[in-house]
């Protein structure tokens, strides 16, 4: 008889998190098999076709590192140091993230980190089956059914558990809250995103500064940039779907471009196919998905957007997905049963996934509205002061989201605490000259204990 406790697993969708956590959990001798509705990336191309490029940080470096990814990733990886603002009289500002080039988020390529990951789960033993679409699911039965939509047949297949790694769409969500209320409700934003694309020079160079993440902030509105290895940027405008400008307002290609020459002038010569961009590409929709369960019993559990898809402003989305993989290989690891295992991984990252939604819905303001006020810089210019008058006490916001690996919960309870100092430090200042500096530090030992990261 054999002894040893049932390690399989069936992951739907083979996405970003989909393939991470098939690597991890095959590396550990499980026998993992991933059902992704595209075809097989690495044979007909990457047609993800939205958010092309992302920004990687500490905590999806960190993820990559347990499944040895990431030094593959790190070679296609462009550096990005800081915002390169671009003010509306046409002057540029670098805002660094971090104090030096220790600390900087990375720019990678969707389809080949996605295709890095599939070569390495595969490599790892894990059974990729494409182009089979989560279609039902008979959760007493323990069947799941598949459709391939290149000829419409059906397929299904036995599981002992289902891991749904499909998306903020997730087939497997919408199948088990027929099982189980799962609590589901989406708050969609009312502003959505449109990409266009700023290819190389001439000469197969970068057309502008290569190692930072480009803002237009234009109050209601902006237009961000990330570098791409093959010298190209992707452009993103972030506009409300209503209102004047928006979506709605901008009925032709024409509009479009009366807008980028009013608004965005330095950045329309660099994107010469606007016209063809801006027609090819829908706006894409922005939400945050909450639910109040993740997992029903020990038969299924969601991971990534598929259980808690957030606006990007924090480009956090994957970086806290692939942080839940790894808390759920840990989870299942430990040997407890599966619903043991699905509970304590919820237990742990739902808090963390609810701040970091949170946090990402209020870095949005903070982008289009606030990184060209005067009051802003000076409490950026006083935050860099506290940390370095309080290391390992005062640790800016950014810095606690972006380059540690302390839970997201923590990092929104201390960001609340530091803003109030901020604030309240440089009320009625117009520099940090005639700040009570003493009070100050008081205020801030007082408030706030050392801070341990947990890396
Ligand atoms: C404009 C934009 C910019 C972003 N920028 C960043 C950023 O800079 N940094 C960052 O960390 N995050 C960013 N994000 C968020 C990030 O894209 C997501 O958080 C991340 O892709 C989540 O990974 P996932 O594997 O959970 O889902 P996905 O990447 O969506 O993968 C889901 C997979 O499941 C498959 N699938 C779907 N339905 C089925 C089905 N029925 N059956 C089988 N397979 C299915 C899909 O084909 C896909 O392969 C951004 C998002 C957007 C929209």
């Amino acid at each position: 008889m054999n002894n040893q406790p049932d390690k399989s697993l069936t992951i739907i969708g083979a996405g970003l998190a989909g393939a991470l956590l098939a690597t991890l959990l095959a590396r550990s001798g499980w026998q993992v098999d991933v059902y992704e509705k595209r075809g097989d990336p690495r044979v007909k191309g990457y047609e993800g076709g939205r958010s092309i490029n992302l920004a990687l940080a500490e905590r999806g470096r960190n993820a990559l590192r347990q499944a040895d990814a990431d030094d593959a990733v790190m070679t296609q990886a462009v550096m990005m140091r800081g915002r390169m603002v671009h003010f509306a009289d046409g002057t540029l500002q670098l805002q660094r993230y971090g104090r030096d080039d220790s600390e900087v988020i990375w720019s990678v390529h969707r389809g080949d980190l996605n295709i890095t990951l599939l070569d390495l789960a595969d490599k790892a033993g894990a059974r990729l089956h494409f182009d089979r679409r989560l279609d039902s699911v008979d959760f007493d039965a323990r069947v799941a059914r598949f459709r391939d939509d290149r000829a419409g047949q059906a397929h299904e297949t036995g599981f002992r558990a289902l891991v749904g790694a499909d998306g903020a769409g997730s087939a497997l969500r919408a199948a088990m809250n027929r099982q189980a209320d799962l609590g589901e409700r989406s708050e969609f934003l009312d502003h959505s995103y449109k990409e266009l694309e700023i290819p190389p020079s001439a000469d197969g160079d970068f057309r502008i500064e290569p190692n930072a993440l480009h803002i237009w902030p234009r109050g209601r509105y902006m237009c961000i940039a990330l570098p791409n290895d093959e010298k190209t940027f992707t452009v993103t405008l972030f506009l409300p779907n209503e209102g004047d400008p928006s979506f709605a307002s901008l009925k032709t290609v024409a509009d479009a471009r009366a807008l980028f020459e009013r608004d965005f002038a330095d950045a329309l010569p660099l994107i010469p196919d606007l016209e063809e961009d801006w027609q090819r590409n829908p706006p894409g929709l922005l939400a945050t998905l909450y639910l109040d369960r993740w997992h029903i019993d020990g038969r299924a559990v969601l991971l990534g957007d598929a259980a808690h898809a957030m606006v990007p402003f924090h480009g956090q989305g994957m970086n806290c997905a692939f942080e839940d993989c790894v808390a759920l290989a840990r989870k299942l690891e430990a040997g407890v049963d599966l619903a043991e295992a699905f509970a304590g991984y919820e237990a742990e990252r739902k808090p963390n996934a609810a701040a970091i939604q949170h946090m990402a819905l209020e870095n949005y303001l903070e982008m289009r509205d606030r990184v060209d006020d005067p009051d802003f810089l000076l409490q950026r210019e006083l935050e860099r002061k506290l940390q370095e008058r309080h290391p390992g006490r005062f640790v800016p916001h950014y810095t606690m989201v972006t380059f540690m690996l302390i839970p997201y919960a923590l990092a929104l309870e201390r960001s609340e605490i530091q803003r109030g100092i901020l604030v309240r430090a440089t009320h009625g200042h117009d520099s940090l000259d005639s700040i009570d500096w003493q009070a100050l530090d008081d205020d801030v030992q007082a408030r706030l204990m050392p801070l341990l990261d947990v890396a």
